[in-house]
């Protein structure tokens, strides 16, 4: 019988391949839209097509599988300055980042409130969250953070 406090290590631990972790589940949400303002001059500016953007988000707690957003987006071109622009996500996620504000707040805080070692905060986003953060990106984050401050 398995009593309280006893060690049961990770269904995941040994796997040394990306390819063989679980797969992920995929949250959809959408962000688009036939027209958005242009941030260059406030020109409306029309739909130019339809792209997706993935983003690795906290993983289900109670489970053992990460979890994607799936961002269905409109990406835009201005007729008066020719600037082309994706519709707003940075509620999600910085831009150009693979990962949502959640996932790389919970990593900052593991290692400035927490003091982890970056490789044992990789390996607790994974452990506990079900995120896979390599750990020179926490670094990065980190840094990015310090140079703020
Ligand atoms: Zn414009």
């Amino acid at each position: 019988m398995v009593g309280p406090g006893e060690y049961i290590c990770d269904v995941t631990e040994g796997i040394t391949r990306v390819e063989d972790l679980p797969k992920p589940k995929l949250v959809q949400h959408s962000r688009n839209f036939k027209h958005r303002l242009c941030p260059d001059c406030q020109h409306s500016a029309y739909r130019l097509r339809i792209c997706t953007r993935r983003l690795h988000d906290l993983g289900d707690p109670l489970g053992v599988r990460p979890c994607d957003l799936v961002i269905t987006h409109s990406q835009h071109r201005c007729p008066k300055c020719n600037r082309y622009f994706n519709a707003d996500m940075e509620d999600l996620a910085m831009p150009r980042s693979h990962y949502t504000h959640r996932v790389v707040a919970l990593a900052v805080r593991l290692v400035v409130e927490d003091g982890l070692p970056y490789r044992s905060a990789s390996w607790h986003l994974w452990r506990d969250h079900r995120v896979f953060v390599p750990w020179a990106t926490i670094q990065n984050w980190v840094e990015a953070t310090g140079e703020k401050s």
